[in-house]
């Protein structure tokens, strides 16, 4: 297995005749194209724009146990989701997932009666972490907290306040993250991965391509072809319809909420177990969310949060809290589009539709993998590249997947005895030691440029984006400050950061 990168924009070189072609680069292509080429098979693995352009760079960040699920009465999926968590958790990337805290606070809202449906979940739930033999170690047991305990994991508002109920999930470093480093970890074991190659024809065994750099068209062969375009799938397959939900969350400075030190749920007035989640992140701010706006018409590139939507995250969290929150909190808000399958009853209530992913065949013989999670996107590849083996009836090995540590990962306390920059290894793992000697060789800068952040108040360092060109295959700033970081979250903050992403990409331009 080689660590040179071999993510790149553009198709030059790129081959013609493969076993597999998959197409899009979010976590489900990345996933797939990882599963593929780890069972021996060829694979180009193509998308339109870049690394995690679509819904993988706009979830919540969550690895989920399938609480959710467990209440919708759906225990396969709830099952699976807590299995993939463990395996995302434990063995194939403890570098870039942790435990979170999860505070329901027992306030006037919330009836004793919903407080002890609540808790009787939040049980099933750690049924489901057992029945997955995760360990308590990781993601301990749900309890009750009186009011005391409760405000000093959160300033919780406390008229009414009679406790608390905490949980515990996965929390990601970041969603983008988790895809280039899928990404990275494909070509590593042989894998091409290519940017800016976009599909405009697919069929069972052939794909025209587009360089989105040139403007040239290809044709690709193929023995199977895997469509994981996500909101996009019926673009290229027309037999799939999707309805997309859209999901906004906002993004606030920690200060917004001194004292917050766990995820809060924040109940929704006038519903019964809905929540909205207020979510500390690793970088110091807050993400807020979620909505379920079912969304007609084009699938924009970039989907917009809508002011209602702005406005109704901060009502609901603000009465969870102390002190109100203003709309000068809100320093950034992002949507994203769920991929979901139509029902065809055309009742609008997306919100009601399984989450569960499928495997779909076309009649000219491409798989669709759509729907899943974040989360259960290892499963959906195993799934998917099954069914094209299946179909295509070609040799290859059995998946190997829940067994492969992606590149950097390491079990926790190998993880915590590394002395490179805390940032580094939160986000690369073992590798930090790789990134920041990627660094010094390309830049010939000294550690106080490549790790000093990279702008007043954003955390980024030189390191990481010289790193992000050099072995991830970001080809702008866009690339730089909007996927392989997520300084884009914040427009004050992305501003103040074009000047390092553009230095980083002279840096190895002028190397290369
Ligand atoms: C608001 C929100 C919150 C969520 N939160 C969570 C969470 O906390 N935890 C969790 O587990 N899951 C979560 N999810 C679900 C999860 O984010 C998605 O299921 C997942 O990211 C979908 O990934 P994907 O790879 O299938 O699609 P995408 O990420 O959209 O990738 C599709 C890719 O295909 C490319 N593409 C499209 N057309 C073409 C073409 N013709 N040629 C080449 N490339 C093309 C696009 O550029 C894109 O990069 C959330 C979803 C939403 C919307």
């Amino acid at each position: 297995m080689s660590t040179a990168t071999r993510i790149t924009p553009g198709l030059d070189g790129a081959p013609t005749d493969v076993d597999v072609v998959v197409i899009g680069l979010g976590i489900t292509g990345t996933g797939v194209a990882l599963d593929a080429v780890t069972r021996g098979l060829s694979v180009l693995a193509v998308d339109a724009h870049d690394l995690a352009f679509g819904t993988s760079r706009w979830s919540s960040k969550l690895v989920h146990g399938g609480l959710r699920y467990l209440a919708q009465l759906q225990f396969g999926v709830a099952h699976e989701s807590a299995v993939e968590r463990g395996i995302l958790m434990e063995r194939t990337a403890p570098h870039l997932t942790h435990p979170l805290s999860m505070l329901i606070p027992l306030g006037s809202v919330t009836s004793r009666r919903q407080a002890v449906l609540t808790g009787a979940g939040l049980l099933g739930g750690d049924v489901l972490r057992r029945a997955a033999g995760t360990s308590s170690a990781i993601l301990p047991r749900p309890r009750r907290l009186p009011a005391v305990e409760a405000l000093q994991l959160a300033p919780l508002r406390t008229a009414g306040l009679r406790g608390a109920l905490v949980t515990w999930d996965g929390q990601l470093e970041d969603d983008a993250r988790l895809v280039a480093n899928v990404a990275r970890t494909a070509a590593a074991y042989g894998a091409h991965v290519r940017t800016r190659a976009r599909v405009l024809t697919a069929s069972g065994t052939e794909v025209e391509l587009r360089d989105e750099l040139t403007g040239e068209t290809t044709a690709v062969t193929a023995r199977t072809v895997i469509n994981a375009t996500g909101v996009w799938a019926g673009d290229l397959v027309p037999e799939v319809t999707l309805r997309p939900s859209r999901g906004t969350h906002l993004v606030l400075r920690g200060s917004s909420i001194p004292g917050l030190h766990t995820a809060v749920f924040a109940p929704i007035p006038g519903t019964t177990g809905r929540f909205i989640n207020v979510l500390p992140q690793p970088d110091g701010t807050i993400y807020i969310g979620l909505t379920d706006e079912p969304v007609d018409g084009e699938v924009p590139d970039v989907p917009e949060p809508s002011e209602p939507e702005i406005g109704f995250l901060l009502d609901v969290a603000s009465a969870a809290f102390a002190q109100p929150l203003h709309r000068s909190d809100v320093i950034g808000a992002y949507a994203g589009l769920r991929p979901l399958l139509s029902s065809g009853d055309g009742s609008g209530m997306t919100s009601d539709l399984s989450r569960r992913h499928a495997v779909l065949t076309s009649t000219t013989g491409v798989i669709t993998i759509v729907g899943g999670k974040l989360t259960t996107y290892r499963r959906m590849a195993e799934d998917a590249v099954d069914a094209a083996v299946d179909a295509a009836g070609f040799d290859a090995g059995p998946c190997r997947t829940a067994e492969l540590p992606l590149l950097g990962a390491a079990p926790r306390p190998r993880l915590a005895e590394l002395e490179e920059p805390a940032r580094l290894v939160r986000r690369y793992g073992t590798d930090a030691r790789l990134v920041l000697d990627d660094a010094r060789a390309v830049s010939k800068l000294g550690d106080d440029e490549l790790l000093a952040p990279i702008a007043e108040g954003v955390p980024v360092t030189l390191a990481e984006l010289i790193f992000g060109v050099t072995h991830e295959g970001a080809a702008d700033v866009d690339d730089l400050l909007d996927r392989r970081t997520r300084v884009g979250l914040i427009a004050t903050d992305r501003a103040l950061a074009v000047p390092a992403a553009a230095r980083a990409l002279r840096i190895v331009a002028a190397v290369r």
